[in-house]
């Protein structure tokens, strides 16, 4: 199948099932990497209790109304998605599932990243990532430096799916080259010719 083949320079991905196998066997990739220097543990609910109050202790001292371990469900989700964390909200309960393959391989720091932008969207009004979230993210940036990042995707996954070509859509800059990849159809994929680089260049569809 041609979506295992990650030699392939224009290998490119179009559908949500080979994007999960993929996912599946980059998480694989990575576990067997630190398998092999003794670095692999996989994580659990409790090292997500620890890191979750780690977590929240940074958000409070950024003065946000965070809640403590104990006010809100903590969970690990086997399957390995794109989506590196969840929260879901049901009356005034708050869950926060953590992607477990996922957890298991990344590095603490963005581990914590995800637990903080999970915890961004349990204070008021932030369930998506409109304007109060994303204030409630500057204020952390501000505060600590911490770059929370938006999209709940694993930013080493992003580099190696870009490092690899693996998106469904890119777009390139004539002037100065910078690319940019995108997973979904959007504007600037529709209309590139409508849209300018950051350098002033002129963008196209590769
Ligand atoms: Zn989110
Ligand atoms: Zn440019």
């Amino acid at each position: 199948m041609s979506y295992y083949n990650i030699k392939n320079n224009n290998l490119k991905i179009n559908s949500k099932k080979s994007i999960d196998k993929l996912i599946y066997m980059w998480y694989n990739i990575i576990a067997i990497k630190k398998k092999s220097k003794g670095e692999y543990k996989m994580y659990t609910v409790e090292d997500l209790r620890r890191e979750y109050s780690e977590a929240a202790e940074i958000v409070r001292k950024c003065n946000l109304p965070v809640k403590s371990v104990g006010e809100i469900t903590l969970g690990l989700s086997p399957k390995a998605t794109r989506h590196m964390g969840i929260t879901e909200k049901r009356l005034d309960d708050y869950t926060i599932i953590l992607n477990q393959p996922y957890a298991s391989v990344a590095k603490k720091e963005d581990r914590m990243n995800t637990i903080i932008h999970e915890i961004l969207h349990t204070l008021p009004g932030c369930m998506n990532h409109g304007e109060n979230w994303k204030y409630a993210a500057s204020i952390v940036r501000k505060k600590t430096g911490i770059e929370i990042e938006r999209t709940g995707y694993n930013a080493e996954y992003q580099k190696y799916r870009e490092e690899n070509h693996i998106y469904k859509y890119a777009v390139v800059c004539e002037k100065c080259g910078k690319k940019s990849f995108f997973q979904r159809m959007s504007d600037v994929v529709k209309y590139p010719q409508l849209y300018k680089c950051m350098c002033g260049g002129n963008l196209h569809l590769i």
